[in-house]
């Protein structure tokens, strides 16, 4: 990861040249400053001569492979904006998918743009309460789900009408029925060109330290959705690209969906969840050469075993990573195992990715460092009282919003908390950048250990216990100490075949203390069999700080 191609353009030669302008007018043919999600992300392809390309490739429950071209998409997509329009449905409505990875999803998603309307995603890990949380904050207009997922909407205070893949059942007669819905006549306006600042996505954001927080993006997103999946992701016409985020999250929908629909390139869906037999014989059968996937996707695969030899069988080019730090054993552990570089992608709900290791640009790659800001971003880290911090120095990552052209998030939606502050915002993350301009991820701020008057951030600890061959997953977290104030303390899931052991505990500990530092190892070790994780993947380290300060108390 650390060598870098003569013939990528360099960082500093891309900016020159680069405005956002541009690659706004590359989106949209009308050039009138105002979009469509659904022109942007099919409609213009199939205008362009492009209806025959795929634009998803599904493998669904049982195996079976299930296509769609951007003209089917069209065509598919036109009557259910069609059905939706006769429902009274329009511009600005949340229209909810609770569905899994499936052609039904997709469509939906490019109907509701089509009409102007607000795609709102849920997961379909999601339970009652977090469907409830979401759909009355946002006023949501229709629901549209199957009958496996139907149930979750039975309690609801207020639950709108529901549009049933499978059809009405005896429980729920009064739905509507997907397949009716389809044999609408399609949609004859053209659809509707709405202000940049419109809202086309109704987000939730992970719920990793708290209630999760309502994000509405605005159309001018996909700018930087699109100049991401180019520069960073590298995204190339003739790619297959498989981005493993369930679209019901952040990094799903505008990376897995969004993303490469409006850069024309077919998109991969696997409706199985995680396993790692399973990704690697998908990878396998649909000859994936662009791969996506969370780092505890990446964490599970190695501790497998699975995928040692795999890059003698894959057609890998390009990996790439967000979500939470990639650990630096794991970004050497696919150069070698999956045979192609893996880069580390910084962002949020938000802001969309802001910080990257780009594939197709040549600058620093630093190993265990988040890249550089993308182009169109110019990020800042502030100390305590909003000043910016030279390299070396610790602080919370901000966007300098007015030097920032393709900055898009306008503030929470229904979220009390005010982000923004003398023109930045605070992401609420703390990061250090490093003599080469490289941005190196501390942790969040809440997640910060102070031990013995240092800061140290979880993520050098984490990365310092992965090198141990015997573990598979780890999460430092600082417990009270009356004589540090915090002590670090490391909780560890052990790779299969490893015994939980004092002497195990031991050499993991002296191994960080001697690789690491002296004063940032973890003087506490607990074994546990899994992490505490946000339905998306993310450990929540609040939770097992409250655990470790709670134990603490009852030791006294
Ligand atoms: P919530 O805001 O509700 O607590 P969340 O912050 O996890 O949840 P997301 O928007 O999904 O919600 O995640 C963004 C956060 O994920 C970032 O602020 C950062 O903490 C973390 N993150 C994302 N990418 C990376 C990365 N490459 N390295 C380190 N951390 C990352
Ligand atoms: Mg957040």
């Amino acid at each position: 990861m650390t060598a870098t191609s003569a013939s990528l353009p360099t960082y500093s030669t891309f900016l020159e040249d680069f405005t956002v302008d541009t690659m706004i007018a590359r989106l949209d043919d009308h050039q009138d400053g105002c979009f469509n999600a659904f022109e942007a992300c099919c409609g213009r392809h199939v205008r362009q001569g492009r209806g025959d390309v795929l634009a998803l490739v599904q493998e669904d429950i049982n195996g079976q492979t299930h296509t769609l071209t951007y003209a089917e998409l069209d065509e598919l997509s036109g009557k259910l904006a069609g059905w939706f329009k006769a429902q009274g449905l329009g511009e600005g409505d949340r229209i909810a998918c609770m569905l899994p990875r499936s052609t039904a999803l997709l469509v939906a998603v490019l109907a509701t743009w089509r009409i102007g309307a607000v795609y709102q995603p849920l997961f379909t890990a999601f339970g009652p309460d977090a469907v409830d949380y979401r759909l009355g904050r946002a006023d949501t207009k229709l629901v549209i789900t199957d009958h496996a997922n139907r149930f979750k909407f039975d309690g609801l205070s207020q639950c709108p009408p529901v549009l049933a893949v499978g059809g009405a059942t005896g429980e729920h007669p009064n739905d509507h029925d997907w397949q009716t819905a389809l044999t609408y006549t399609s949609m004859s306006d053209k659809p509707p060109r709405l202000a940049p600042e419109k809202p086309f996505l109704q987000m939730f954001t992970s719920g990793t330290v708290g209630k999760p927080k309502g994000v509405a993006v605005p159309l001018s997103g996909m700018t930087a959705f699109a100049l991401y999946m180019e520069l960073a992701v590298d995204l190339r016409d003739d790619d297959r690209f498989w981005n493993m985020a369930d679209p019901g999250w952040a990094y799903g929908l505008y990376y897995a969906i969004a993303g490469p629909l409006l850069l024309g390139v077919t998109t991969h869906f696997c409706e199985a969840g995680f396993s790692a037999e399973g990704a690697l014989a998908f990878m396998k059968r649909h000859h994936i050469t662009n791969f996506a996937a969370a780092p505890t996707a990446y964490r599970l695969m190695k501790a497998s075993g699975l995928f040692d030899d795999a890059h003698q069988t894959l057609e890998l080019r390009a990996a790439s990573s967000a979500g939470e730090p990639l650990n630096t054993e794991v970004v050497t552990w696919v150069e070698k195992s999956l045979g192609c570089p893996v880069m580390d992608h910084y962002g949020q709900t938000e802001t969309g990715m802001t910080c990257n290791n780009h594939h197709s640009l040549d600058h620093p790659k630093h190993v265990g460092a988040m890249g550089v800001p993308m182009p169109g971003y110019r990020l800042a880290i502030l100390d305590a009282e909003y000043n910016e911090l030279p390299p070396g120095e610790p602080g919370v990552l901000a966007v300098d919003i007015k030097n920032s052209p393709a900055h898009f998030f306008q503030g929470y939606t229904w979220q009390e908390k005010d982000p923004f502050v003398n023109g930045y915002y605070l992401t609420g993350d703390v990061v250090i950048r490093n003599d080469d301009g490289s941005f190196q991820f501390a942790g969040r701020d809440d997640d910060i250990i102070t031990t013995a008057g240092y800061r140290v951030g979880p993520t050098d600890v984490e990365n310092s216990v992965m090198t141990h061959p015997a573990v598979a997953e780890s999460a430092a977290v600082g417990q009270p100490d009356e004589i540090r104030g915090e002590i670090i303390k490391s909780y560890i899931v052990l790779r299969d075949g490893y015994e939980a052991s004092e002497a195990l505990a031991d050499e993991i500990r002296q191994q960080v203390r001697e690789r690491l530092s002296t004063h940032a190892f973890p003087r506490v070790i607990e074994f546990v069999d899994e992490l505490p994780k946000t339905p998306s993947g993310k450990i929540q380290r609040f939770k097992l700080r409250a655990q470790a300060t709670e134990q603490v108390r009852n030791d006294k």
